[in-house]
């Protein structure tokens, strides 16, 4: 057990934000007051009734929440060992576990009278999930992209712009996520009194790794109950990609201090966490660093300098990982393995084919993982997978990789 929470791991973080020696806020003075300020007003939100009910009803009516708990009764057959639930995730307006995190934030940003929202996005999955709910509550929204993603992820431009929101292309580095962060976070320093900072991840200077974490806790609250429904029982072993490692914290949390429970997290291995700067496997091929306000494991270079990650998954490209996941992999709580392009694309192919369910990239490297182990496990072994998003918006990256031409069809 953990030397600073001896009779819990859902205890942190800390006062200061930390998780073990992770975590904290690494910021300028000119940003102290303001994560200050969020963080006092997220403790006052979080157990005011009101606040609650509002999550609760717009997490039914808007997000379509609870998502189900499905049997994968094929891919168990074929795999023929442990029983593969997943939880359907990607069934959520939007296409995935974001919209469980924007909702919490912007609700929150009303109520401190906020007017103006800014996001980071890599992929794209975020600043839509954000411009979505700032649509639907009228509120402006910005969001900071990399020109290279911008490039990459085209589509999920045109779906911000469709909802309103601006689209700053950000030049600075290479162009990617870790760049959209510093910019976002720079907008925010200048714009303190109007604007929230909506984060995309269990990522950023405290309170955020921990506020995006207890907004997606949901998935783990919604899986244990539905869990219980369905077998009576606590699943065995709990499996999600990481990307900054937010739909994983999501559905581990509610279980961290059910030892009967383990705890597996994927990374994206890229052509494999051996060739170096191939992949996005921060805990697997990195070390301890301070980027984000937060110090945690990072791909970095042996000067420190922070490295692009590579992965067929746009959504796990960040060189970090949440603080949360740093530690529980330090204290041993939870394993953090890595699956390569490969071996994602497979898993892809297979769960449409066997369940008729087109996975996003990131999680079929969960899947990957879970035909790697449910082989071998019996067959009253209960495997839950997070299926946290859809795969409608990687048929591209899929159909390119496969070598076909979408032309002939
Ligand atoms: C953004 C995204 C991820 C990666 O983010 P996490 O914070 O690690 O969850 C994973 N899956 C999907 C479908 C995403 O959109």
């Amino acid at each position: 057990m953990a030397k600073d929470h001896p009779n819990s791991f859902t205890a942190g973080p800390d006062e200061n934000g930390r998780f073990g020696d992770f975590g904290g806020r690494f910021v300028s003075e000119t940003l102290m007051p303001l994560i200050l300020d969020l963080e006092a007003e997220y403790e006052k939100a979080k157990t005011d009734p009101d606040f609650r009910d509002e999550m609760a009803r717009l997490g039914t009516h808007y997000v379509g929440r609870p998502s189900p708990l499905y049997f994968a009764e094929r891919v168990t057959e074929r795999l023929g060992g442990a029983k593969v639930y997943m939880k359907r995730d990607e069934l959520n307006h939007t296409g995935a576990h974001k919209i469980n995190n924007v909702l919490g934030q912007i609700i929150l940003a009303r109520r401190m009278g906020k007017t103006r929202i800014i996001a980071e996005t890599g992929a794209g999955q975020h600043g839509v999930a954000t411009a979505t709910v700032c649509a639907k509550f009228g509120i402006k929204c910005v969001v900071y992209m990399g020109t290279h993603d911008v490039e990459r992820q085209r589509p999920n431009v045109f779906r911000m712009k469709l909802l309103g929101a601006e689209v700053i292309p950000v030049t600075s580095g290479r162009g990617t996520l870790k760049d959209a962060m510093n910019d976002a976070l720079r907008d925010w320093v200048t714009n303190v009194r109007d604007t929230f900072y909506c984060i995309g991840t269990v990522a950023g200077p405290h309170p955020y790794p921990a506020m995006v974490r207890d907004f997606q806790s949901v998935i783990g609250e919604e899986a244990k109950a539905q869990m219980m429904e369905a077998e009576g029982r606590l699943p065995d072993t709990l499996v999600a990609a990481i990307g900054g490692g937010s739909n994983a914290m999501g559905l581990f949390h509610p279980f961290l201090d059910d030892p009967s429970v383990e705890i597996i997290g994927v990374e994206a291995g890229g052509k494999g966490v051996d060739d170096k700067m191939q992949h996005c496997a921060s805990l697997t091929g990195g070390r301890p660093g301070v980027l984000h306000g937060n110090r945690t494991y990072l791909l970095q270079d042996d000067d420190g300098q922070i490295l692009e990650g590579f992965s067929i998954s746009a959504g796990l490209d960040y060189p970090g990982i949440g603080p949360e996941h740093s530690w529980l992999h330090d204290v041993g709580r939870a394993r953090y393995v890595s699956v390569t392009d490969d071996e994602a694309l497979g898993a892809f192919q297979f769960c449409c084919e066997r369940e008729g369910i087109i996975p996003a990239l990131e999680p079929s490297h969960a899947l990957a993982h879970v035909m790697k182990i449910a082989p071998d496990l019996p067959r009253d072994h209960l495997i839950c997978m997070n299926m946290c998003g859809r795969g409608d918006k990687d048929i591209f990256t899929v159909a390119k990789a496969l070598g076909m031409d979408m032309a002939e069809c």
